[in-house]
């Protein structure tokens, strides 16, 4: 019998985006393959690097940086966060609403501990980005998924959320922009879904963290601005837009009716304070990027890198026969769809390790994002032009003869 075996409380959580298939793509790497790794969100790897002033006022601020700060945040960083909402037209937080995470992941994960009893239900949606459903799952929680339908551009099907509400559900949550899908939401899908949230007395947690990662012209809407009488939590942080993950600076803003939440208010001041307080020389880099140059927008338009290797991935992948894939709007990924008849595939799973194994190539299955079938896997669209063609003609190559 095993001595120490892991919690009850993680029988059911997963992450597969640094699961199984990433561990066995560490394994060939300690063996001396060369992978092709199209699975994570981390832009430092494939040659971004952060604006330079963020860097520079990091290093500044260093020597004056060593003790612990408020657990919420220093005083600059959350001023700089409630102006970046305000400039957006959101007026409706001051700096004690804002809370500094080590990374919207810590964050996640507190606010669904302060929030959840055993059973209480959280609607998240199908695809989603897992740690969503790891955190409300890990919190004694239910994740309810609901389905963000492919055949409208990956937009949430108001009908699918409105028969999953029970009396038991506490809180819908919404990626926007979308990962894994790339769908950038409209207006009216918002408004619809703040109706829903109003009707049932929801709170809405909003992930934004790719709210600057838009392509083509797509615009961005804040929920917390289109629905200031409801109660938000929106999510955000520097690790895509500046490409500082390894900064592991998040945030979350309250916007709304706080007085009605006076408890989970306190429950989460308590689990910020027992974690005391996140990287302080780090947070030093929140005022710097949100007021400076905005190094992004250069990204993602024509010529800029995000855009032209977004274009060549989904060109690509669109020309593989029984592979197709809705062009994403924005953020770092894509979720193509494969014909699972045509190649007899019953695992995804299987399908991404069998990939590896044979080219090298390293994508994560797309039920590792708790969709409901073994017909969609992610990509990231983070690689160089060449190195995006490069896996691509490989996927395609390995795709040409596959079966289960
Ligand atoms: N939310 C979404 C949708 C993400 O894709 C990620 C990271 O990939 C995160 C949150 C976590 O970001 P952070 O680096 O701030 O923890």
């Amino acid at each position: 019998m095993e001595l120490f075996p892991k919690s009850n409380k993680l029988e059911h959580v997963c992450y597969d985006i640094r699961g199984p298939v990433h561990k066995a793509a560490l394994r060939l790497e300690e063996e001396g393959h060369k992978i092709l790794k199209l699975n994570i969100g981390n832009p430092a790897p494939f040659g971004f690097e952060a604006p330079d002033e963020i860097l520079i006022d990091v290093i500044r601020n260093l020597p004056t940086a060593q003790g612990y700060c408020d657990s919420k945040g220093l005083y600059s960083a959350r001023k700089a966060i409630v102006q970046y909402y305000q400039s957006k037209g959101i007026h409706g937080a001051t700096v004690n609403d804002v809370y500094i995470g080590n990374g919207a992941s810590e964050l996640i994960t507190m606010a669904m501990q302060a929030l959840l009893n055993d059973g209480d239900e959280v609607l998240v949606p199908m695809p989603d980005y897992p740690l969503w459903t790891a955190a409300v799952t890990l919190a004694g929680g239910k994740a309810v998924h609901y389905l963000c339908d492919e055949e409208q551009d990956w937009f949430p099907a108001i009908d699918d959320i409105k028969s999953k509400i029970t009396s038991r559900t506490k809180a819908i949550v919404i990626i926007n922009p979308n990962n894994p899908t790339g769908a950038v939401y409209s207006k009216e899908l918002l408004l619809e879904i703040a109706e829903i949230a109003r009707q049932n007395g929801l709170l809405i947690f909003s992930d934004e963290i790719y709210d600057k990662i838009l392509y083509d012209g797509a615009v961005h809407h804040h929920i917390a601005g289109l629905a200031p009488d409801l109660l938000t939590i929106t999510m955000n942080g520097l690790s895509k837009a500046y490409r500082i993950c390894g900064f592991r600076q998040g945030w979350m803003i309250l916007n709304g009716p706080k007085d009605k939440a006076r408890g989970y208010i306190e429950g989460l001041d308590m689990i910020a304070s027992m974690r005391l307080c996140a990287n302080v020389p780090m947070q030093h880099a929140i005022q710097t990027a949100l007021g400076g140059y905005q190094s992004i927008n250069e990204l993602i338009v024509p010529g800029g890198r995000l855009y032209e290797q977004r274009n060549r991935a989904y060109e690509l992948l669109n020309q593989i026969p029984g592979v197709s894939c809705v062009k994403p709007m924005g953020a770092l990924y894509m979720f193509p769809k494969i014909d699972i008849k045509k190649f007899n595939i019953y695992d995804d799973e299987k399908l991404v390790l069998d990939l590896l194994a044979q080219e090298k190539v390293l994508l994560v299955h797309g039920r590792g994002f708790n969709w409901h079938a073994p017909d969609h896997f992610r990509i990231v669209t983070l690689p160089y032009v060449h190195q995006i063609e490069e896996a691509l003609s490989k996927f395609a190559r390995f795709m040409e003869n596959y079966h289960q």
